[in-house]
């Protein structure tokens, strides 16, 4: 016989992720309570994925228990904040119990690497859909926001962008590669790893953060737009893993580094003189970060190579766009 809502909610989410002491009452009563630090602002953020449409058909659940974490953690790391407690709405077509454990083993492993409490929820029926939200803390006026970069300032991004979009090629079965760089790019897709300790350390350095969800160039636009200003990405910087170029080429790498999605990675700047500061503390070798462009007057995103501006046919994901 199926689990009933109540001994599915007991099975797999009433100790799932981090026990926290400040979590004064969790799953199981009508809502959470839930004690916020002095001196902190509560940060919040939410992020649904839709089957089919944020990850394939027949993805595995323990990817889209991580995915469906790591995606709501890594705004939380772009805004320089610290996760503390998650809520979790499941729509599920029916109660398939192999694929509820592996979903809640994923949700759960990465929940206690970073030390979040799944603290309440809601679970209903209907066509797959994850949604969570996730609170946090970060000290009064020091979150990191899209609005504070000024022309002049560096723009940096973490990680190596493109291999996300790769993988999810991978997994769809539309690019082939050798067996140890498909399954490093299809891990790149099915497993990211939110920028949590980079974001909180770069409070006190970075003027502004986002971090990259739908695509480099369009989301480093929406910071620059948010900014009042632009930015220009030099074509040569950018960071492209070795598997992504050898999976793909060089000028493809590229274009996935641009355009493609699901990165998670972060991309923030800094002010020139704050710029020796940062490298002493966070060395850039350490901290897996590259200088990519700078931010200008002259509103836009553009990429440049030689000093010219090269045209990039789709710069970000658009839900609602053609
Ligand atoms: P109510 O009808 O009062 O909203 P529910 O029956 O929906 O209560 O939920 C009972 C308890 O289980 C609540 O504490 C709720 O937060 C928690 N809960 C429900 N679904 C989930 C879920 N998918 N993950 C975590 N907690 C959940
Ligand atoms: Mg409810």
């Amino acid at each position: 016989m199926a689990l009933s809502e109540f001994a599915l909610i007991d099975r797999y989410f009433r100790n799932c992720g981090m026990k926290r002491t400040d979590v004064r009452l969790g799953v199981g009563d009508d809502a959470a309570l839930l004690d916020s630090p002095a001196g902190c602002d509560l940060v919040a953020a939410i992020d649904t994925l839709v089957d089919g449409v944020h990850f394939p058909p027949g993805c595995p659940a323990a990817s889209v228990g991580h995915r469906v974490l790591a995606v709501n953690l890594s705004d939380l790391a772009a805004m320089g904040a610290k996760p503390a407690w998650a809520l979790l709405a499941l729509t599920l077509p029916n109660i398939d119990e192999g694929w509820l454990d592996e979903f809640a083993a994923g949700f759960s492993a990465l929940a206690r690497s970073h030390d979040v409490a799944l603290v309440g929820g809601d679970t209903t029926s209907g066509p797959l859909c994850v949604t969570v939200q996730i609170l946090g803390h970060v000290p009064h006026s020091q979150a990191l926001l899209r609005s504070g970069a000024r022309p002049g300032d560096l723009v940096f991004v973490s990680g190596t962008p493109g291999d996300a979009a790769a993988g999810l090629a991978v997994e769809q079965g539309r690019l082939q590669g050798a067996p140890d760089v498909a399954a490093h790019l299809r891990k790149r897709f099915l497993y990211p790893s939110p920028r949590m300790a980079l974001g909180k350390s770069l409070r006190g350095y970075a003027s502004a953060c986002i971090d990259v969800s739908d695509g480099l160039l369009g989301d480093v636009g929406k910071l620059a737009q948010a900014s009042g200003c632009g930015v220009e990405l030099s074509y040569k910087e950018l960071p492209v893993s070795e598997e992504l170029v050898a999976a793909v080429g060089d000028v493809r790498a590229r274009e996935l580094a641009l355009t493609g999605g699901d990165d998670y990675e972060l991309c923030f700047t800094v002010s020139p003189s704050n710029v020796g500061r940062l490298r002493q503390d966070l060395p850039p070798e350490r901290w897996g970060y590259s200088l990519i462009g700078t931010v200008r007057e002259a509103s836009g995103a553009v990429v440049t190579q030689n000093g010219n501006v090269m045209e990039f046919s789709h710069s970000g994901y658009d839900h609602f766009g053609k």
